[in-house]
């Protein structure tokens, strides 16, 4: 799951009364390596939640039926679903099929011959949140909707090994976008990825775009969930009336890929995989 762009602060307005405490920002705060051990731990969950999940998926199955199975495996490996209940979300897991790009709620759809599947998931383990997502085939899928897949892949792995001590959330956001618009496609602006670890939405926000050594620099130990949410057409996306469906504006298809990783000195640690 993904968190809101906030609004550009409005600039400030010229007072004469005496300057007041400010609210302080919730700051980034690294975590340890134990702590990194324990949102791996969560992470181990979820990549097997996605395995299943991504083994299940095909065509007759509902979207629905995804989201028990999601659901009762994540209870029998000890942890509980991310996302049910946040914000009033009803469900384990969002499965947002061809133009929907994130947060469709699991129902009655049942998958077809050519569907691309978006499947995000959140598990919370021993109180560590860890968060990622796949999108998958289902059954023979045509060529444009497979380069679309596979370019979203790329873009996350690039934004991944950006994901180094030192670098800046600007670095992390360009390496996703030139893999994306080299390949003549666009990434989403309205919806970005996340610092994560106690909570599922953390600072500091993660485009995926931006200007190389731009943005809060990423410490030793910051866990992020970097995320392209790629279409084929304008980056431009709508909520559906059920206040939670994001789609793509012009119905073209889109595709989104997620990891949690930890920004460590030695490199980027994936702790979703
Ligand atoms: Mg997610
Ligand atoms: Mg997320």
């Amino acid at each position: 799951m993904r968190s809101m762009r906030r609004s550009a602060p409005r600039s400030r307005r010229q007072s004469k009364a005496p300057a007041l405490p400010v609210a302080t920002k919730p700051r980034m705060r690294a975590k340890t390596p134990g702590e990194l051990d324990a949102i791996a731990a969560s992470g181990a969950v979820l990549r097997e939640c996605l395995d299943l999940l991504a083994s299940e998926a095909r065509v007759g199955v509902t979207t629905a039926e995804l989201d028990g199975l999601a659901e009762e495996f994540i209870r029998s490996h000890g942890g509980t679903g991310a996302f049910k209940g946040y914000h009033g979300y009803p469900a384990t897991i969002t499965t947002s099929i061809n133009e929907q790009v994130v947060h469709g709620i699991p129902g009655d759809y049942v998958l077809r011959e050519g569907d691309v599947a978006s499947i995000d998931c959140g598990v919370v383990l021993d109180g560590w949140v860890s968060d990622s997502a796949r999108t998958v085939s289902i059954g023979e899928i045509d060529d444009e909707a497979g380069r679309l897949l596979e370019i979203t892949r790329q873009s996350l792995d690039a934004g991944i090994a950006a994901c180094v001590a030192g670098n800046t959330v600007g670095d992390v956001g360009h390496a996703v976008e030139s893999v994306v618009a080299g390949a003549g496609y666009a990434v989403v602006r309205a919806l970005v990825g996340h610092g994560v670890g106690r909570a599922m939405h953390e600072e500091p926000q993660v485009p995926n775009y931006g200007v190389p050594g731009s943005g809060p620099t990423l410490i030793d130990g910051l866990v992020i969930a970097i995320e392209p949410m790629v279409t084929v057409g304008s980056h431009e996306v709508v909520t559906a009336s059920d206040g939670w469906t994001v789609s793509t504006q012009d119905g073209s298809l889109s595709a989104h890929f997620e990891h949690t990783v930890a920004a460590t000195t030695a490199g980027p640690r994936i702790l979703t995989a």
